[in-house]
């Protein structure tokens, strides 16, 4: 075989053009630069043979086992289809079961031979079992020492019926690594790989496909992730480098009147230290002659609000105008009506443009933007059509970021002539590596302090069993003046059983509180933009008591009366979701709480869920939750970005890495920018061969 990592994998010995097409095809493998790149994603310690009688005291593992089937204990072919096989060592005996493909398990088992077993160990109501078994004979060649510590590959179903198993991958990638020509050039700075003691690149990859001990593999571990997440990071930090070079931001610099006349005379509360330091920070970005490209996190509740309005009079005190984005019809007319209330004394137009403004009111509002008659102009989707043009935009406030894809924040980006500045806000706290990774090239402030007063809302788990005792509670609730949020999940993909579903709920709801006294709203995904107003405005204006909903209510609804939030079926909701329902309470003086209602049988990560509400209020300390139980790629909005394809790092727990990664990364963007100088020439390579990968928070 001809050395080379562009050599087509047809040419491995071994491989041949069926198995060629197969990992093309299901796992865009093609050369053996590409094979190789197909990492294992773990390793299992095949040193360690257990005895079966070693196998009561341990969990679900996998472990091996070295010993014979018993010829008596062969049971169930036939309609089951199921096929189990008693084996044992000179400890004691376990079955193996194999629930498919048991006619061919049964031909194929030799009642004779020593079998080294490999699986995970099932213990039901302590019998013990072995389900779908590795089996390898026990030949002449075969050594302990051999074992050790095997790669395990990522598989697909299709791959194994082209019989590429994994034993058929870390064969091949062995062969591969261990041939002589074997070497990958470093894609790593000399500088870098010095002072962090990392191996070449050569050595990393052939390690990491075939380990001697794990200190060793550990180590080169270490360095591959590195250079996945400072590749990572480098992308993100020459895109916002490249951004700051090319475009120039429009500069700020008054704090003039309208900002003056309003924080010393208007502010109708004061403002947390937090709101305050995000405003410099803002403030800051404004005046530097660079685009401010900056995601403001802040729980719910934690008032982002004054502070993009606060930020639009900056940009209106020096001419501009100012937009402000939400994801619903209900967020934005909130936003009007509460930016309205809070700037009525002063001088300053603010018009609401949605789906549902009127042609005429339209037409109107397209002119006065384009003559300046309009300072702010707040709205959903509606902001970023063709025909809305502003004179002068110099600044984009985008509230509830992940609900905004990539292609709508460029589209209001070219607003104007000049590129103005954006904020984007987001309640959807998340962990600082994840925010790092995803939204790298941002800046980042963070609201992390509520405003002074506010009562932690009380949250309680609560079985279906005990809703009667939950109903008292609310009606008591209600009896002293307070409003009651109640939620059902949202049925996906299937808008008439949610309504139906609703409608029970709303049944059984009011079943409970007869006779009929309470007035009820009723909200959910089929309602026209209007209805839903006006169902939200009646229970806002306290002409009702009850909001029936389902998650339509989730994002940014405030309603300071309503201090009772219940969600059924809670177990069906994600812990984000979670919080920011239990975030539309708690927004009065008053004591509020959550009840979430749940059946009796709850798996584990839906439990752990639960818990985390019960205990914790926190949004970054339920974000860092969510993100360990369902692992980064499935946190809201990150799943079409691509980005969180990583092959070995995890940010959940490879923080340190990021950071070291991500500092390098800016120490290189500042040291050689343009990658001129020629200790810059693994970068460059680098670069230049991986096409980019999607950034979620690139602007095009
Ligand atoms: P969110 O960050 O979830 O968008 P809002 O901006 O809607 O939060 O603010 C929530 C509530 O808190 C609003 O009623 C707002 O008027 C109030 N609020 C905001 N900042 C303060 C503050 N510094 N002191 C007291 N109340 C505040
Ligand atoms: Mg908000």
């Amino acid at each position: 075989m001809p050395f080379s990592l562009d050599t087509s994998v047809e040419y491995i010995k071994g491989v041949g053009p069926a198995k060629a097409e197969a990992l093309k095809t299901e796992l865009g493998i093609f050369t053996i630069g590409d094979f190789i790149s197909h990492y294992p994603h773990r390793h299992e310690d095949r040193s360690k043979i257990f005895k079966v009688r070693e196998l009561n005291q341990i969990g679900e593992i996998n472990i091996q086992l070295i010993g014979k089937i018993i010829p008596e204990g062969l049971t169930g072919v036939g309609r089951g289809q199921r096929f189990v096989a008693e084996f044992s060592d000179d400890s004691g005996s376990i079955e193996l079961i194999w629930f498919q493909g048991a006619q061919w398990i049964e031909k194929y088992l030799k009642l004779n031979e020593k079998y080294l077993v490999f699986g995970k160990v099932n213990n039901f109501k302590g019998k013990l079992s072995i389900p779908h078994p590795e089996l390898e004979v026990i030949g002449a060649d075969f050594s302990l020492s051999n074992l050790g510590l095997t790669p395990v590959y990522p598989m697909t179903e299709g791959l194994k019926r082209k019989r590429i198993d994994n034993r058929f991958m870390a064969q091949t990638t062995k062969k591969i690594v261990e041939d002589p020509q074997f070497f990958i050039p470093e894609n790593l700075p000399e500088k870098i790989i010095t002072k962090y003691k990392f191996p070449s690149r050569s050595i990393a990859v052939k390690t990491l496909h075939s380990p001697k001990n794990p200190q060793e593999l550990e180590k080169v571990k270490n360095r591959l992730k590195f250079e996945e997440l400072f590749y990572l990071q480098y992308r993100h930090l020459q895109l916002k480098s490249h951004r700051n070079r090319n475009y120039k931001g429009l500069i700020f610099e008054t704090i003039g009147d309208l900002f003056n006349n309003f924080y010393n005379h208007h502010l109708p509360f004061e403002l947390t230290g937090a709101q305050k330091r995000v405003i410099r920070e803002i403030r800051h970005d404004m005046k530097t002659g660079l685009q401010m490209n900056r995601l403001l996190q802040g729980d719910v509740g934690s008032g982002k609000t004054m502070v993009a309005l606060l930020s639009t009079l900056i940009a209106l005190d020096n001419g501009f105008q100012a937009c402000i984005m939400a994801p619903t019809e209900i967020l934005a007319n909130q936003h009007f009506e509460s930016i309205s209330e809070s700037l009525k004394d002063l001088p300053i137009k603010v018009k609401l443009l949605t789906g549902s403004t009127k042609k005429k009111v339209r037409n109107q509002i397209l002119e006065d933007l384009k003559s300046n008659k309009i300072s702010i102009l707040i709205g959903t989707h509606a902001l970023i059509e063709q025909d809305v043009e502003f004179q002068n935009i110099g600044l984009v406030v985008i509230d509830e970021q992940h609900r905004f894809g990539v292609a709508q924040r460029a589209k209001l980006w070219k607003k104007g002539n000049l590129l103005p500045h954006v904020l984007v806000m987001t309640a959807t706290p998340i962990p600082r590596t994840l925010a790092m990774t995803l939204y790298g090239d941002l800046d980042v402030s963070v609201i992390d302090e509520l405003p002074k007063g506010r009562k932690p809302i009380k949250t309680v788990h609560q079985h279906e069993t005990n809703r009667p005792l939950v109903m008292d509670f609310l009606k008591k609730e209600i009896e002293i003046g307070r409003q009651v949020y109640y939620v059902f999940p949202l049925i996906e993909d299937s808008p008439k059983l949610e309504l139906k579903s609703l409608m029970s709920g709303y049944d059984m709801v009011a079943e409970y509180l007869s006779p009929p006294q309470y007035k009820y709203s009723l909200v959910h995904g089929r309602l026209k933009g209007e209805e839903k107003d006006s169902e939200m405005t009646k229970f806002k204006n306290h002409r009702t008591d009850i909001m029936i909903a389902t998650t339509v209510i989730e994002v940014g609804v405030n309603v300071p009366n309503a201090s009772v939030m219940i969600i059924e079926n809670a177990e069906r909701f994600g812990l984000s979701q979670l919080h920011q329902l239990r975030g539309r309470v708690g927004r009065g003086a008053e004591q509020s709480y959550c009840i979430l209602i749940t059946g009796s049988k709850l798996s584990e990560a839906a439990k752990k869920r639960i818990i985390t509400m019960v205990r914790s209020t926190d949004g970054f300390e339920i974000a860092k939750v969510d993100l360990e139980l369902r692992g980064p790629g499935e946190i809201d909005g990150t799943k079409q970005s691509g980005i969180l394809d990583l092959k070995l790092a995890d940010i959940r727990q490879d923080e340190s890495i990021l950071i070291a990664a991500r500092t390098e990364a800016q120490d290189w963007i500042d040291f050689d920018e343009l990658l001129m100088k020629a200790e810059s020439i693994p970068i460059k390579n680098e670069l230049s061969k991986n096409p980019h990968r999607t950034i979620w928070s690139k602007i095009s």
